[in-house]
């Protein structure tokens, strides 16, 4: 239809179908599936096992140049694809996307849900609650955050017999320690397992973790972004008696849990992981875990749904996995291993896989290949990278998005501007370069917009082509669903029989410094680094206590290959500031902070929420987009 609808309106106008259906059309068994409605069902992990013979299909990862803040189309293309290569082109397919953070579905950006005839139904449901798996993360951060200052306050105002004595109750006239209390005996090297056998010295070492309050990492989250939890005080009310500190806030999708959750390979891999986070370190130099807090079964409790897949379907009826989190600016902003690994198996071996690596791919990509295909040992077969004309002109020295909303002058990306388009591709070209780091082919997809000129289009293929791109073509799935990615899809299907030499970045027993440097010396252009006082004082702490062999998870701004989002193109000449470094060891990277990168972001002045109501005659959301 021309012109194309909004997002919810082509959402809505389209019958999903019944999503049982759907499971049994793609080979689930009804016992592998629950249902959460008629449009959304979680998939069971046990579907691995029975199909632990089944060889995988073809995976292939959608990244792109780094993008403006509205987002070049990623998602749109991921699931336009799908949409190509199963209703066009006949193979089987699924799409593994990442579950929106109501952060920007509120703020900036809108949904995650794709776009325009290439979208996931019903978006309204991808894009709000799902099945809740995020708020499960908040849940779980949450109840991190209320243990770790509750058990300072606890230790603080006990004596140790009174405090050891509350952690091991009587019952039934006796003591006895909990599961996860005989592990915490094991690591403190006491061979106990009867209370009453404790000296007075090992009462001590077990009961009080001795928390270093200025070394806690553990930040409470929301999904909301609101900047004005940056930073707080807590502790303040006087049931706490002065036991106040400073804290922040960060968004729920870039808690280590969601990153846990995304990285995790089975419900027993994931109480693991979520035993061995580090939320501090005690006053002694010990990292205190959140199995010291004796928190991480609760956790895994928590966490018991989340860790399972939701499936939903594209407009035109293809399979989707949405699962994990966005955010791959201040996350690893990939969608889960899980998800991926079914999929594959579903799909079978001459079916595709399209998953989806958060922003452009200096840092979704680059976070995919170095941290999650190292997890998960899985090898894409193609890389698609997204690119538009209007982020090339903006590259290539036009207004910022941000600059024409403030000003409203739309007036370059309206007409023809070759000049602009060109020296923009040095962005293009660079990201060609990122992705063939890594030694798998890749494709260029031109996201093509109504105001896009052919000659445009066509240049920006040609330039792609010369950077070293597999192939380059437009496609219009945007305005016409499936049938706009057809050529891509065919060459999706061609370079995924292309041969690859799949390589790492880098080693991860190298110094951690030294990985921090390849990434931003590779992957971002840096001449060097520097590592200010706080980086310098973790890299000392965490190589000290054996975490130095962790990959690198970058925070950095998706608005610019260099630090600073002003920077557009190829910004050369820079030295990448390291603020601080922050280390998930239960999910298994290092997180460095780069330059003033915040961790929850904040709204705009005209948020989307402004657009978005419930329609009081017919019940419907709108304004969605
Ligand atoms: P990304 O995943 O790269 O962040 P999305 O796929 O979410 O980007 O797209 C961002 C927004 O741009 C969405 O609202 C989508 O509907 C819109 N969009 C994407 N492609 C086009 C296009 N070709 N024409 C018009 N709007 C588009």
């Amino acid at each position: 239809q021309r012109p194309v609808p909004s997002d919810i309106v082509i959402s809505r106008s389209c019958v999903p179908k019944p999503i049982d259906c759907l499971a049994s059309e793609i080979g689930l068994l009804s016992y592998e599936v629950e249902l959460y409605g008629k449009t959304k069902a979680k998939v069971q992990l046990e579907t691995i096992d029975r199909l632990r013979a089944q060889a995988d299909g073809k995976y292939v990862v959608v990244t792109g140049i780094t993008p403006t803040p509205l987002g070049e189309g990623k998602s749109t293309t991921t699931i336009g694809l799908v949409q190509a290569l199963g209703a066009h082109l006949n193979r089987n397919v699924f799409a593994c996307v990442r579950q929106p953070s109501q952060g920007p579905t509120f703020g900036i950006k809108g949904g995650a849900a794709g776009g325009g005839y290439s979208q996931v139904i019903p978006m309204e449901e991808f894009n709000l609650h799902l099945t809740g798996d995020i708020h499960a993360i908040t849940a779980a951060n949450n109840l991190v955050a209320a243990a770790i200052d509750a058990r300072m306050f606890h230790e603080a105002t006990q004596s140790d017999k009174a405090l050891f004595n509350r952690l091991v109750p009587l019952s039934g006239g006796q003591r006895k320690f909990s599961p996860v209390q005989i592990n915490r005996l094991k690591k403190l090297g006491i061979e106990k397992t009867d209370p009453s056998t404790l000296t007075e010295e090992e009462i001590t070492r077990f009961a009080r973790l001795d928390i270093d309050p200025e070394s806690i990492t553990w930040q409470r989250v929301l999904d909301t972004n609101d900047r004005f939890l940056r930073k707080i005080t807590v502790g303040q009310s006087p049931t706490e008696k002065g036991h106040t500190r400073t804290a922040q806030f960060d968004i729920t999708v870039a808690s280590e849990i969601m990153a846990v959750l995304a990285l995790t390979s089975s419900m027993e891999d994931m109480r693991q992981r979520l035993a061995k986070m580090v939320v501090a370190t005690s006053r002694s130099g010990v990292p205190i875990t959140t199995e010291d807090l004796g928190v991480c079964g609760a956790l895994t409790v928590l966490m018991k749904d989340a860790i399972k897949p939701n499936l939903m379907q594209t407009l035109e009826g293809n399979p989707v996995f949405v699962h994990a989190g966005p955010f791959a600016n201040i996350a690893h902003g990939n969608s889960s291993i899980l998800a991926d690994k079914i999929a594959l198996k579903l799909v079978g071996p001459d079916g595709f896989v399209v998953t989806e690596a958060g922003f452009g791919a200096d840092i979704g990509m680059e976070k995919f290949f170095n941290i999650k295909c190292r997890y998960s040992g899985l090898r894409p077969h193609v890389v698609v990278l997204v690119a538009t004309v209007r982020a090339l002109k903006m590259h290539g020295g036009g207004p910022t998005v941000s600059g024409l909303l403030l000003t409203g002058n739309t007036l370059c990306f309206v007409f023809q501007n070759l000049e602009l388009v060109e020296k923009g591709c040095s962005n293009l070209r660079k990201q060609v370069e990122n992705a063939k780091h890594f030694g798998v082919p890749v494709v260029v997809a031109v996201n093509a917009f109504k105001t896009d000129s052919e000659a445009e289009l066509q240049l920006i293929c040609k330039l792609a082509k010369e950077a070293g791109a597999f192939d380059a073509v437009p496609c219009t799935h945007w305005a016409d669903g499936g049938a706009g990615a057809v050529e891509l899809g065919k060459a999706v299907q061609k370079a995924a029989e292309a041969p690859s030499k799949f390589s790492f970045l880098y080693d991860i027993e190298l110094p951690v410094v030294d990985k921090i440097r390849i990434i931003a010396q590779k992957i971002y252009g840096a001449d060097d680094i520097e590592l200010l006082p706080d980086a310098q004082h973790k890299v000392d702490l965490y190589t000290k206590q054996g975490f130095g062999n962790l990959p690198i998870c970058m925070a950095k701004t998706h608005l610019s290959l260099s630090h600073d989002a002003e920077k557009k193109g190829v910004p050369t000449g820079f030295v990448l500031p390291i603020r601080d470094i922050r280390a998930s060891v239960g999910a298994g990277f290092l997180y460095p902070l780069v330059g003033t990168m915040p961790t929850i972001p904040g709204l705009p002045t005209r948020p989307c929420f402004y657009d978005i109501d419930l329609d009081p005659l017919t019940g419907e959301v709108i304004g969605l987009f």
